[in-house]
């Protein structure tokens, strides 16, 4: 069945991104648990879990994903950070389960000097010091590239999972189609897309992608820069989403769109993937 939805807010609580992801048109959702830039991690009581469940069964809007917070830095050499970032994710990680919400997402950081082979080496490392709950999976997410971020590419996401003492199933990728684009991945045409495919089955595999992020690009091919654009009006085009929204196991993952939050909203973006899926 296809799956699409947009990031919602959680204000007011939990059920209420529910009838926000209704109100839009959308049959699946991402939320963050807290403030997207601060380290709070709000902690929902029974019966607002309770309600929570109860809207997404009656309403059949999933999966759901939570987003990290931006603050969380598992590459980075400052203990301090480390430290406060593992915890953070951990807290994110058991509201996540406590929610019946199957993935949890989060960029892997940024080496800030430490460089890219101690870097990997961090978040693996702190990857394996986390207590992944049995009913979630923790997803990484691909990165535009810019500066000293990782997960940069796929053999990058994949060398995290194989250092880390936990393995697909436990870990697995989000992919994001602007940071894919502003990388330098191109996947606007068939051919393209299926040499992009090949590169990422011989890393991570597909069976281990379970979430896309599908957003423009502002920028061009290869610029590492990550600005959103609405689909179909940046730099990546109608037809690179065509291409994804058609596609016999791409089209299948659950989406969500993160496009800029101006007058045309999620419900414009939601509604023209529906229309680019034939
Ligand atoms: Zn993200
Ligand atoms: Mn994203
Ligand atoms: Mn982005």
């Amino acid at each position: 069945m296809f799956r699409i939805g947009a990031h919602v807010s959680i204000g007011g609580g939990y059920p209420e991104a529910v009838d926000r992801i209704k109100d839009i048109g959308g049959n699946c959702a991402q939320i963050f648990s807290g403030s997207p830039r601060g380290w709070k991690v709000t902690s929902p009581d029974d019966n607002e879990i309770e309600a929570f469940k109860r809207s997404i069964n009656e309403s059949d809007i999933k999966p759901w994903i939570v987003h990290s917070t931006y603050l969380i830095n598992l590459a980075t050499p400052k203990e301090g950070l480390a430290k406060k970032s593992v915890e953070a994710l951990q807290k994110e990680l058991d509201v996540t389960s406590m929610l019946g919400i199957p993935y949890y997402t989060f960029h892997p950081g940024a080496h800030t000097g430490a460089g890219v082979d101690q870097g990997i080496k961090n978040i693996a490392d702190r990857v394996s010091e986390l207590e992944i709950p049995d009913n979630v999976t923790l997803l990484l997410e691909n990165t535009a590239g810019k500066g000293t971020t990782l997960g940069r590419t796929f053999e990058e996401l994949n060398r995290i999972v194989d250092l880390s003492d936990y393995g697909y199933g436990d870990v697995g990728v989000c992919l994001d189609t602007c940071h894919l684009y502003a990388k330098g991945y191109d996947f606007t045409t068939k051919d393209k897309l299926g040499e992009m495919l090949d590169d990422f089955e011989r890393t991570v595999g597909l069976d281990n992608l379970h979430f896309i992020h599908m957003n423009d690009s502002k920028h061009p091919l290869g610029s590492e820069k990550d600005e959103h654009e609405h689909i179909g009006e940046g730099e990546i085009g109608d037809r690179g989403f065509e291409l994804i929204l058609n596609h016999d196991i791409l089209g299948d993952k659950p989406m969500v769109v993160e496009t800029p939050v101006d007058k045309k909203g999620f419900e414009w973006n939601i509604e023209k993937c529906r229309k680019l899926r034939s």
